[in-house]
């Protein structure tokens, strides 16, 4: 067995996992499987995590988000600078420089700098959404009652049948192009609501290049997770809980 991995085994668990976690190889399996059945299996995925593995070391995000001197969001590049010196915990934004500024109250400094950038992006993804969906429901004549973003576990976007649109917080890093056409596939809904060949048509209309985008998110959607939440409390992260970084499914 070539893959160095890491095995956690559970009496809980009935089948077989990999989750590919700051360059190290997790795999999980039930407490009665036999070591070789479980290299066996390993071995028949043997690609997949190598490939992921060197997708995740090549990726200058792998790092925490903290440590990096500038952030793109809604295709924007920013450049970073801490500070602990306000009365109020705030982000302000000087011309490309973001100056995430803490509290000097503040405990944990790093959560609550990692917890401000969050919202800023999350601020900034919601405006964008807004005006893009507002835009493209005019085209089909449909209307939406709201957008919001947070993290959502194992989708890029969502619409309801109150015709709510929700956004992963994780596409605010993505390029412009791949973002417009999460929107189009969400407002897309509006008017049909499943995968029909008719939803395609909607999607293809407000978005010609569609399947260009949706293989751009199979391939790289997984270095979407800048934040790393997980390395973090939970405390900070308001509730639902943030997920170790994993390859996102397609699905939208
Ligand atoms: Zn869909």
């Amino acid at each position: 067995m070539s893959i160095k991995y890491q095995l956690k085994r559970s009496i809980k668990r009935k089948t077989l996992a990999i989750k590919i976690k700051e360059n190290q190889v997790l795999v999980y399996a039930p407490n009665y499987l036999a070591l070789n059945v479980i290299e066996q299996w390993l071995t028949s995925k043997q690609d997949w995590i190598e490939k992921h593995l060197a997708n995740q070391q090549k990726s200058p995000l792998a790092k925490s988000v903290l440590e990096l001197e500038c952030v793109t969001f809604m295709g924007k590049t920013y450049s970073l600078v801490y500070e602990s010196d306000s009365v109020q915990s705030k982000v302000t934004l000087d011309g490309d420089v973001l100056r995430i500024n803490t509290s000097k109250r503040v405990k944990h400094i790093e959560e609550k700098q990692l917890s401000l950038l969050m919202q800023f992006a999350a601020q900034q993804l919601t405006s964008y959404c807004e005006e893009k969906a507002a835009d493209m429901a005019n085209k089909l004549k449909v209307s939406f009652q709201m957008v919001s973003v947070k993290h959502i576990k194992s989708r890029w976007g969502s619409c309801d049948t109150k015709g709510r649109l929700q956004f992963n917080l994780q596409l605010a890093s993505a390029p412009l192009w791949v973002i417009n056409y999460v929107i189009a596939h969400e407002v897309a809904h509006l008017q049909v609501m499943d995968h029909s060949h008719r939803f395609w048509q909607v999607v293809k209309m407000l978005y010609p290049e569609h399947k260009k985008a949706e293989s751009w998110l199979k391939e790289n959607g997984f270095k979407l997770d800048i934040f790393k939440v997980s390395n973090f409390r939970k405390k900070v992260v308001e509730g639902d809980g943030f997920e170790p970084s994993k390859a996102m499914p397609s699905d939208l």
